[in-house]
């Protein structure tokens, strides 16, 4: 196997977190990436687990010393990928399953062109503004300046990989899922793929010999 970054991409409450939740309880192959950032933490959230929740003089010294291979302010508030933690996972065997805005998705890729990207999409306007204010954790301006970035983020659906529509869950999921076992066999994430045919070739030629002289 051999392990890749993906990047799940959406506007806020467009469903990453809960696809990447429902990845990561599912598949034993994948990792998740903990960001981190200097927004204050949501109820239930946990330092380490959610995010490494920074004061913004942390985040900034880190960035300093280049710990970030992406980072990105995202709405009013830095954002940022460890190196470490995304080799830690991809050296572990699994894959690196990473949220991440737009912006930084970008310069993600740039450093890991291996990654692949998601994008997932709202089944409408109306499902997108019920799932971002059912969350009910945002005041009324922080809820405005999302639907805002919404409008922006959504254009970039365009220049990803993959885009899919997370209407039902189970079957965004499933599509997701499937993405991440498609790109698991492609040719060119199988170093070992010309040798194994060879290697068949080889021995046919030996049946072959043997079938012949029978
Ligand atoms: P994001 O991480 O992209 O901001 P979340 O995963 O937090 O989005 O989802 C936002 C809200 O929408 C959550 O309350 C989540 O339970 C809900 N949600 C996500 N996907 C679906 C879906 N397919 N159908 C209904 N509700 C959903
Ligand atoms: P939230 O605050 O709702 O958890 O996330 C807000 C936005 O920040 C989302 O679009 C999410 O994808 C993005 N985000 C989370 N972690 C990272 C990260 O490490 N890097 C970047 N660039 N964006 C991130």
């Amino acid at each position: 196997m051999n392990p890749f970054p993906l990047i799940l991409s959406s506007p806020s409450g467009g469903g990453k977190t809960t696809i990447s939740r429902l990845l990561l309880e599912r598949r034993p192959d994948v990792g998740y990436s903990v960001s981190c950032t200097t927004r204050p933490p949501r109820p239930g959230e946990v330092h380490g687990r959610d995010y490494f929740f920074l004061t913004r003089a942390e985040f900034l010294e880190k960035r300093e010393r280049d710990e970030f291979a992406e980072s990105a302010e995202v709405h009013g508030n830095l954002y940022g990928t460890l190196r470490s933690h995304v080799e830690g996972v991809l050296n572990g065997g699994r894959h690196v399953v990473m949220d991440i805005d737009v912006q930084g998705a970008r310069q993600f890729r740039a450093a890991y062109p291996e990654s692949v990207m998601v994008f997932l999409l709202p089944p409408s306007v109306e499902a997108l503004l019920q799932r971002l204010s059912g969350r009910r954790t945002e005041s009324g301006e922080v809820f405005r300046i999302r639907v805002r970035a919404a409008r922006e983020e959504l254009h970039a659906a365009l220049s990803y990989q993959y885009a899919v529509v997370n209407d039902d869950l189970e079957s965004a999921y499933r599509s997701v899922s499937s993405i991440v076992d498609a790109e698991a066999v492609r040719h060119a994430r199988q170093p070992q793929l010309a040798t194994r045919v060879h290697r068949l070739m080889e021995e046919l030629d030996h049946q072959l010999l043997q079938m012949a002289s029978r």
